[in-house]
């Protein structure tokens, strides 16, 4: 065997295979995009579950003509340029290869018009096709992300696409989450030209509980809000707000569990623990915990480069973390009145 250099197109391909598993990671990464844009207002138009086209639509900052090839290409990116800015990510991305991956197995469009400038383009990458097509066309401020025949010209990932209904619901799932991240900016989802989610933005004015509460409530039920108490708490420059379901209410399926650090969906262990020992003996092992937390802290506190798609964070205080989570919670646990023995208990 000689060792040889791989083509790019083809290291996309494999790239591709770590951040896009299915229709959902598109949509995840698309939106991330146009929130890191600084969009007021993201759209998701999905047909046939992902299989046949994904469009993302935001009224973010958009993409000159002159960088749209760059913004396909592979490990470019506007949101970090030295190790250092690795230390303190503020944004969702960062890792510049979703549009890379992306467009090395669909075919992709993306059209953009900053705002201030009088024309549009369209960026269109075909798969193995290296050549980025640039074209005119008419946009209004912000950028669109058409992806058309996911999978297309890679049949063993094709195979492993779901029935349309299971992708556009990890879809439906994904669009819960990131609402529930950013009641500030409205989101609206199709599927096959109907609307199926409508979030309006609720403005910061409201105060953070009051705008976070009117998101939730949207998003998962305003039975859920009647029935949680809700505490924030903070601790040097950590912040903490959690939503927590009085005991006494938790079943035992599909239970409403979402926690988010400085902005970002998480499934983290150590959070999910501190949740299940706050509740202690208040709830028998065949319940589940229903919450939704926010953490926020410095970006220099935890380290996001763990995971290609981000969904574990490694804490660099995670015990004292831990702990204040535990203490944030019992607090707001402590008004359904419940005995202090208990509720103390670990
Ligand atoms: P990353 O998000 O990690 O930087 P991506 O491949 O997702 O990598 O995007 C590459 C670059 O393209 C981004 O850094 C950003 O500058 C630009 N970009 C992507 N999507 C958008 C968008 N919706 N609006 C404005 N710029 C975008
Ligand atoms: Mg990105």
């Amino acid at each position: 065997m000689t060792i040889k250099k791989l083509p790019p197109q083809l290291a996309n391909q494999i790239a591709a295979g770590e951040v896009v598993e299915r229709p959902a990671s598109v949509v995840k990464e698309l939106v991330e995009n146009a929130l890191d844009a600084g969009a007021s207002k993201v759209e998701i138009d999905i047909e046939r579950g992902g299989h046949k086209r994904i469009l993302i639509r935001d009224n973010g900052k958009g993409i000159g003509k002159e960088q749209l090839t760059l913004a396909l290409s592979r490990h470019a990116t506007s949101k970090i340029s030295n190790i250092d800015d690795l230390e303190a990510i503020m944004s969702l991305g960062f890792r510049g290869e979703a549009l890379a991956s992306i467009s090395s197995v669909s075919r992709l469009t993306m059209t953009s018009k900053p705002a201030g400038q009088n024309e549009a383009w369209s960026a269109i990458a075909e798969g193995l096709a290296m050549d980025v097509d640039i074209k005119p066309a008419a946009h209004p401020d912000g950028t669109s992300v058409d992806v058309v025949d996911l999978f297309f010209n890679t049949p063993a990932r094709r195979k492993f696409l779901r029935a349309e209904k299971t992708e556009f619901n990890h879809i439906e799932t994904l669009i819960k989450r990131i609402a529930l991240s950013r009641p500030d900016v409205s989101f609206i989802l199709k599927h096959n030209q109907k609307v199926v989610r409508k979030y309006r933005a609720h403005s910061a004015e409201l105060g953070l509980v009051e705008q976070k509460s009117k998101r939730i409530s949207e998003v998962i039920s305003s039975n859920f809000i009647d029935s949680a108490s809700v505490f924030t708490s903070q601790y040097d420059q950590v912040n903490i707000a959690v939503w927590i379901k009085s005991p006494e209410l938790c079943g035992s399926v599909n239970p409403a569990q979402y926690s988010f650090v400085n902005g970002r969906m998480m499934r983290d262990k150590l959070i999910q623990h501190a949740i299940r020992q706050s509740y202690g003996q208040l709830l028998h092992p065949e319940q589940l915990p229903e919450y939704v937390i926010f953490i926020e802290l410095p970006a220099n506190e935890v380290d996001v480069n763990v995971h290609p798609a981000k969904h574990e964070v490694r804490f660099h205080h995670a015990r004292l973390l831990h702990d204040l989570i535990v203490k944030t919670i019992k607090d707001a646990l402590a008004v359904f009145q419940i005995p202090t023995q208990v509720a103390n208990q670990d």
